[in-house]
């Protein structure tokens, strides 16, 4: 009977001690697995934070190459204006060095031409005069050629001059004569007078031959019109 209380006693205690253990154990298998929840949150967190922030640091470098290129692409779009510029300047200079050359080659053979005829005046004006002396001493009504300053000494271009060579028929202007008669070497006031004498169409008219006459004292007019205004300086 002691025995078997005995035994029921161990049994019992036995009983106990096994409910507490399993009790024990259970509380350390739902602890563990709450720790080891909890570790796999913090580990799930902490990788998500090194993703987000791998991905900020992503954006960052696309940001740093994006504005890197495009300074890139400014300093290129930069140099090549910068070279188009240059070449443009090289052209316009280059340009404004041929117009220049142009220019003063055309003002050298504009010098060169002027100083020839220049050189040349004195003949003109000793064969217009030997012309001039010849018709004068024309007897009346014979004279049928107008002794016409030459072409070759009547080079005034100014526009109202070439117009009214052209409307009077005598191919010369007032510059024109003047600078033929200057060549004579006898330019003045008085010379000037005396010269005109034999243009005065009246005069002139006499020596003409009838069917010229109206030409050739049109011609004699202007001229004699020409002499009046170097006497009076006009
Ligand atoms: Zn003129």
């Amino acid at each position: 009977m002691v025995d078997s209380y005995a035994n029921e006693h161990i049994l019992e205690r036995y009983h106990r001690e096994r409910i507490i253990t399993d009790k024990v154990r259970q509380a350390e298998a739902e602890r563990l697995a709450a720790q080891q929840a909890r570790e796999a949150k913090a580990a799930a967190d902490a990788q998500a934070a090194a993703q987000k922030k791998q991905k900020a640091e992503e954006e960052k470098q696309r940001l740093r190459d994006k504005r890197a290129a495009d300074r890139a692409r400014k300093a290129r779009q930069a140099a090549k204006e910068a070279k188009e510029k240059e070449a443009k300047e090289k052209k316009h200079a280059e340009e404004v060095k041929q117009r220049q050359a142009a220019d003063a080659a055309a003002r050298k053979a504009k010098a060169q031409a002027a100083a020839e005829k220049k050189a040349k005046m004195p003949q003109y004006y000793k064969e217009w005069k030997a012309e001039c002396e010849k018709a004068k001493a024309c007897p009346p009504n014979t004279l049928k050629k107008f002794p016409a300053p030459p072409k070759e000494a009547c080079d005034c271009h100014l526009v109202g001059c070439v117009a009214r060579k052209k409307d009077t028929g005598l191919g010369a202007c007032k510059h024109d004569v003047e600078a033929l008669l200057r060549a004579s070497g006898e330019y003045d006031h008085n010379w000037l007078r005396h010269e005109r004498l034999a243009w005065h169409p009246d005069r002139f008219g006499r020596r003409c031959s009838p069917e010229w006459q109206e030409i050739g004292k049109k011609k004699a007019t202007e001229l004699f019109e020409i002499f009046e205004d170097l006497i009076e300086g006009r």
